[in-house]
């Protein structure tokens, strides 16, 4: 075969076989393919497509490049959640030790910010010593000890993922639905989980900016899922402002502490109980929605949630002192002030533009091999709906380089829309998607 053949059928719209997928995946991971040649195979996928077909080829491939787990030995229904990507979206954090205490085993493995979207395993990494390359080893083990652990792709765990991943941020090919399926659930399926629930972001800070795009891509995972002999329900939820009130790596670990406090914003805690809800019915730990998060809810009351966060820092590596004493985590050099220019109600806020004054700060990364700075963050003061008067604060930053701080200021700045006319809060989780379809859920 003739990778360059490969790259013009796909871009010239064709369907590919499994064979040519295969060539493709195997000849990058054995450097044989080299990055231009992947990066034209990836946006020739991001401006084709791929039909559901090519697109679970393209999972099995990414999957079978690494390790699969059978967790069949740990009894139970082992349930995972993956987010498709969003801007101040810490819910993993909270959920993973809060379902895990309702006797569910959360075999986790998280991804590191893409895009303008942060991950899970950068906030975790911010903890001081706490590990995510784990060993396959160390990840059983965890499990069998405490029901939950978070790990990222290894070398081991769905390799072809963190290469392609990587590759995606950086050429511009981040926002394809087939790409974000094979990814997500190669991920997925090494884990050795039975069922997953999947947060499909939508808005102007995530990825499928449109309903019909999210519902496309819900529906595709769990369609790939199926295949796969897995469960999965997906809820939309939406992303068309920073979820809580902190976009960073460090603060929002302190975010997460804060809600399995019992004094999370409301916005967090209702993503996060309507998908621990949905993880508890996918194990049979709960017969219906009112069920689960009242035992949810009572494993945050009781302190037990912070608990299971507290052992799984400690299996982990981290220090689970940043529980009780914030200070553990750096402090930055500079606090910047984003002024409001306009007076009334805040009713828009460019969600990516915080995204990217996060990663502009340090927060993310803006080349394959940028260091991130896990302790500067955007304190987001207003939301869509507070009334605001000039000169009051829409956000604060703290920052370690000052011109960052200055750049990222005018960004927020500019994100925020302001009106006369009161606005309304928006609502966080919009629809359930199942093999059969798509259902409204209502508010609350
Ligand atoms: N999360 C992932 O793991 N992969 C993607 O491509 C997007 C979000």
């Amino acid at each position: 075969m003739i990778t360059s053949e490969i790259i013009a059928k796909k871009r010239d719209g064709g369907k590919l076989t499994r064979k040519e997928i295969e060539y493709i995946l195997s000849g990058y991971l054995s450097a044989a393919i080299p990055d231009y040649q992947m990066s034209a195979f990836l946006m020739a996928v991001f401006i084709r497509g791929m039909d559901l077909e090519e697109t679970e080829e393209l999972t099995w491939c990414m999957l079978n490049s690494g390790k699969i787990l059978d967790l069949g030995f740990i009894p139970g229904v082992k349930v995972d959640k993956h987010s498709t990507g969003g801007v101040g979206d810490k819910v993993s954090l909270i959920l993973a030790p809060l379902v895990a205490c309702c006797g569910v085993t959360v075999p986790m493995v998280s991804g590191r910010g893409l895009g303008h979207t942060g991950g899970t395993l950068d906030k975790l990494e911010s903890i001081p010593g706490f590990k995510t390359n784990l060993s396959l080893e160390e990840f059983i083990e965890n499990l069998k000890q405490s029901q939950v652990s978070i790990m990222g792709q290894t070398g081991e765990l769905a390799p072809a993922d963190g290469e392609i991943y990587a590759l995606r941020d950086v050429t511009g090919t981040v926002q394809s639905i087939p790409l974000i399926t094979a990814s997500i659930l190669s991920k997925k399926l090494a884990s050795g989980a039975d069922a997953f629930i999947f947060d499909v972001k939508m808005g102007n800070g995530a990825f499928m900016q449109s309903k019909e795009a999210a519902l496309a891509l819900a529906r595709n995972l769990i369609k790939v899922s199926k295949k796969a002999g897995r469960k999965s329900l997906a809820l939309l939820t939406d992303m068309n402002e920073p979820l809580g009130n902190v976009v960073g790596n460090s603060v929002e670990v302190i975010e997460a502490i804060e809600t399995l406090k019992g004094k999370g914003p409301e916005d967090i805690l209702e993503v996060t109980l309507t998908l621990g809800s949905y993880m508890l019915i996918l194990a049979g730990k709960a017969h219906n929605c009112h069920q689960a998060e009242e035992l949810l809810s009572e494993k945050i009351r009781n302190g037990e949630g912070l608990d299971k966060f507290r052992q799984l820092i400690f299996q982990q590596g981290g220090n689970p002192g940043v529980i009780e004493d914030y200070s553990l985590f750096p402090k930055t050099n500079y606090q910047i002030e984003v002024k409001s220019e306009g007076e009334g109600y805040v009713d828009s806020i460019e969600t990516k533009e915080i995204g990217l004054a996060a990663v502009e700060l340090g927060a993310g990364r803006e080349k394959l091999d940028s260091d991130v700075d896990l302790d500067v963050a955007i304190l987001i003061k207003k939301k869509i709906g507070d009334s605001v008067k000039k000169n009051e604060d829409l956000a604060k930053i703290l920052a370690n380089d000052y011109e960052k701080g200055k750049r990222a200021e005018q960004r927020i700045k500019k994100a925020y829309g302001i009106t006369r006319h009161k606005t309304k809060k928006l609502k966080k989780v919009l629809s359930l998607v199942d093999e059969k379809g798509i259902r409204e859920l209502p508010a609350g």
